[in-house]
Formats: structure tokens, C-alpha cells, sequence
């Protein structure tokens, strides 16, 4: 097993190489199988986000994402317009799923999220979309909107791993998720860059219909920092491992911007805003 070295600079922000990725421990102890068995019971009940539709996603049904046994894929591309830590100079393997747990009033990709636009995809054809954006030299490969699917990366994940994927996993997610899903995850993740939206469940159930999107996302953050710790970059300036919160600035809100960098652990307070 390769060790990782931590580098005392500064604020112990860089993590020397040699690294590799969280995944590759757990192919090593055969983890995959169990993984992808819970999450395939997670699917038959569906509790994958905070929805809990209880519907049976591997006969097909669906319920708030309107997703059923498979994920539907948008776009896979390297990105270019991603955090610079993430995108490099080669791009940030992006896979773009389409539909979403959320109404974002706001939501900047509406015809993604809100459409069922793109293509059904199994975990296989997820892997391969996988493998080439390595191939074609992607940092890393970039989970987009991942919540409602995420017994589907888990999955995808499985089957890429033994193919030959070895750059990191960033999940990119809006933060409604499931404890249950991201403890699937655990292990198989290496950045997560969750959104963080709304402090007030008012503010929440009007802008994006989850009353418990505050709450949960509170949850969802912390258990995120619980797996993988504070953001760590390497020799190169790209993301290793660790939480990256992106924090949504709403117009004519500060004092809940300043409300929400309170009252977390200070190595996951918010080091990005958005609008
Ligand atoms: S992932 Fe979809 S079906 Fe499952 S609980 Fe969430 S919204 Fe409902």
C-alpha cells in the first residue's frame, strides 16, 4: 500500500505525492461487491436523497427525479470553466447527469436538470464514459449532480476501477443527499464540492421545494468532511483529496452568508461563493 505524506506548509493545505486514489483501497480489499449490493437495495426502496420516495427503481419506477433504474447522462467532456484545483490545464473530467432532486428556482443548467434530455447509461457505458475522459488526459473525473443517481456512480465506479480508472473522484453535488448514500460512497470519493444554498427552510421550500434542504445539507457537509477532511492540493496545485464547498450568494442576502460561514468545523467553513 502506497503512503500518503503530508506536508506541514503553512496551513498543512498540501499533500505531497506520491498519491493515489481513496478507490483503490477498496478494490484491493475486494470492497466493490458489498458496495454495489447496498446500493442496489437502496434502489429497490428508493432512500438514495433526502426525497425517500420509497419507490422501486429497479422495476423502473419514479417519483421526485424521475429517474429510474438508470441514470441518464447529459454531457461527458473536460471542463474548463471548474474551480482552477480542479480543471488544471487539462480539464475536469465532467459527466453531467440529467434530472435532479431539487427546483432550484435559479438553477443555471434548467434544461439539464429539469429535462430529461441525454442518454440512458448502464455502469458500464458510465465506465467507459469514464476511461476515455482519462484518456484524454482529464485530472480527474467530475460527478455532476450526482445526488438522485448515486447508487449509480457507485456502480459505475466498480466497473472502472478494475478497467484501469486511477485519477480522482469529485463529486459535485447540491448537497441534498442521503447519509445513507454518501456512506456508499465512503472509500470511492476523494473531493466533494458540495453547494451550500439556503440556511432558512422557508427560504429553502420557496426557492427550491425542500423545506429540509438546510438541515440536511448541514448533515450531508459534515459527513462529507467525516470521509475525506479539508481540502488538500498537491505539488501542482490540483485537488487530492478533501471537501470543497461552494457557497451561493443570493442577491440582497449577506447576513445569511455570514450567517451560514458560522457554526462549522473551521476546516469546512465555506472558502468559495458563488452567485
Ligand atoms: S433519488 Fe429520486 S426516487 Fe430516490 S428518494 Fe430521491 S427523488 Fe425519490
Amino acid at each position: 500500500m502506497r503512503a500518503e505524506h503530508t506536508l506541514r506548509v503553512g496551513d498543512g493545505a498540501f499533500l505531497v505525492d506520491p498519491f493515489e486514489p481513496a478507490y483503490l483501497r477498496v478494490h484491493r480489499q475486494g470492497g466493490f461487491a458489498s458496495r454495489v449490493e447496498a446500493a442496489l437495495r437502496e434502489l429497490a426502496d428508493c432512500h438514495a436523497c433526502p426525497r425517500n420516495c420509497a419507490c422501486n427503481r429497479l422495476k423502473g419506477e419514479t417519483r421526485a427525479c424521475h429517474t429510474g433504474r438508470f441514470a441518464i447522462v447529459s454531457s461527458a467532456f473536460p471542463h474548463f470553466g471548474e474551480e482552477d484545483c480542479l480543471r488544471g490545464w487539462r480539464g475536469s473530467g465532467t459527466i453531467f447527469f440529467s434530472l435532479c432532486n431539487l427546483r432550484c428556482a435559479f438553477c443555471q443548467n434548467w434544461d439539464i436538470s429539469q429535462k430529461l434530455e441525454g442518454k440512458e447509461c448502464g455502469p458500464r457505458e458510465i465506465a467507459g464514459l469514464m476511461l476515455l475522459l482519462q484518456e484524454r488526459g482529464c485530472h480527474n473525473i467530475n460527478f455532476v449532480t450526482p445526488e438522485h443517481v448515486a447508487p449509480q456512480v457507485v456502480e459505475a465506479i466498480a466497473e472502472a476501477v478494475p478497467l484501469g480508472l486511477r485519477v480522482p473522484i469529485v463529486y459535485n453535488t447540491s448537497a441534498y443527499d442521503a447519509i445513507s448514500s454518501l456512506r456508499l460512497l465512503d472509500g470511492l470519493v476523494d473531493i466533494y464540492m458540495p453547494d451550500f444554498k439556503f440556511w432558512k427552510p422557508e427560504t429553502a421550500l420557496r426557492l427550491a421545494r425542500a423545506t429540509d434542504y438546510p438541515e440536511r445539507a448541514r448533515e450531508a457537509i459534515r459527513e462529507m468532511h467525516r470521509q475525506v477532511g479539508p481540502l488538500k492540493l498537491g505539488p501542482d496545485g490540483l485537488a487530492r483529496r478533501g471537501v470543497l464547498v461552494r457557497h451561493l450568494v443570493c442577491p440582497g442576502r449577506p447576513t445569511r452568508r455570514r450567517q451560514s460561514s458560522s457554526g462549522w468545523p473551521a476546516s469546512c467553513r465555506p472558502t468559495r461563493t458563488s452567485t
